[in-house]
């Protein structure tokens, strides 16, 4: 990953280029994003400059050999944290990220911009969820103790802290405090009020700002291969879902949500609810005369105009917080069929 490749967040790769090129690095980062907005690539791009021996224009020069192997992502001092599980990709009982470093490979080096139901995908735990164990903290100290196999730095790309449980936290606690020299860790977090607190003291932080409508449109090109099909699978559903509700049949849409509460996983149903949180502003704006505004794909248009007609002027404001509940609920383990058939029984009887 070039720096030049980085789609937004300019002002973020100008300040890690000037702590490379000053070499003051602080020895442990948090950045912090909305999923999907690009912090790996930052770090990667990051990593790759940080250690080639032959910078110049403010870029890595691409045919080093440390170049090469951070392309490929498999620079012996570049490590990944990332949440696993047991699943059919992987035998190991106790898995750890080494056990799915392949398929993480191949994600991160053809889309840097995945997302957490991405990764989930990938690896093959939909259904479950992701957690870094205290396996995953005696695999990381042991490799940390080993000298740099080259003369640069030795990194930690931790992706989602908040997944790590206490155990883990305090194992590696000594190691942040106080890390090898020229290590760093480089943490990536969705939820920086769930980082343990002990870790989120001794980062500095850095916010990975969410992506412009053109940028996110440029992210859509890279990730057509994995994920295009998610936004208009979601997209078919909320319509389905509404256009029930409005025309008076409940039995019709509590059947159109069993396609998300029933089989998928925790982060693709809160990916749907975040989905339909976003839905319900553009019904909001088109309520409120500025459809101008709504960012709504023409061929949707149709449907958005039918539908913020046939709605109650309360009804997105009292669905709104329904959604950001529904997502707490799930993210607690509350039966996901429970969770969608209350949604929707508020979403009918709101609805006028
Ligand atoms: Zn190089």
């Amino acid at each position: 990953m070039k720096f030049a490749d980085i789609i937004g967040n300019r002002e973020v790769a100008a300040l890690l280029r000037n702590m490379a090129d000053s070499s003051r690095v602080p020895h442990a980062m948090l950045f912090y994003e909305n999923d999907g907005s690009g912090a790996l690539a930052l770090v990667l791009a990051f990593v790759r400059y940080l250690n080639c021996h032959k910078r110049s224009g403010g870029e890595a020069c691409g045919e080093c050999p440390s170049c090469r192997q951070m392309d490929k992502l498999i620079h012996p001092d570049l490590h990944f944290v990332f949440p696993v599980n047991k699943g059919p990709k992987s035998s190991d009982d106790k898995p750890t990220s080494d056990s799915y470093i392949k398929y993480w490979r191949e994600l991160a080096c053809a889309n840097p911009y995945f997302t957490e139901a991405d990764l989930q995908k990938t690896i093959g735990i939909e259904s479950k969820n992701g957690l870094i164990a205290v396996a995953e903290a005696k695999s990381l100290i042991s490799k940390l103790s080993l000298s740099s196999v080259s003369d640069g730095y030795k990194a930690v790309v931790f992706y989602l802290p908040e997944k790590m449980n206490p155990e883990t936290a305090n194992r590696l606690l000594k190691l942040v405090e106080e890390p090898p020299e020229r290590t760093l860790f480089l943490f990536i977090t969705h939820s920086p009020e769930n980082v343990l607190q002990t870790i989120f003291s001794r980062c500095q932080s850095i916010r990975v700002l969410p992506l412009t409508r053109e940028e996110r449109a440029k992210v859509s090109s890279l990730r057509k291969d994995c994920d295009d099909s998610e936004e208009v699978e979601f997209m078919d559903l909320f319509m389905d879902i509404m256009n029930a509700i409005v025309s008076g049949d409940l039995c019709a849409a509590l059947d159109s949500i069993e396609q998300v509460s029933v089989g998928e996983s925790r982060e693709k149903q809160k990916a749907f609810c975040i989905f339909a949180s976003e839905c319900l502003r553009k019904i909001f704006l088109m309520q409120k005369n500025l459809g101008s505004v709504a960012d709504i794909p023409q061929e949707y248009e149709a449907f958005f105009g039918q539908i913020s007609s046939k709605c109650g002027k309360l009804f997105c404001v009292r669905i709104f917080p329904e959604l950001t509940k529904a997502v707490s609920l799930i993210d607690r383990n509350v039966s996901s069929r429970i969770v969608f058939t209350d949604l929707v029984n508020r979403m009918f009887i709101s609805v006028k």
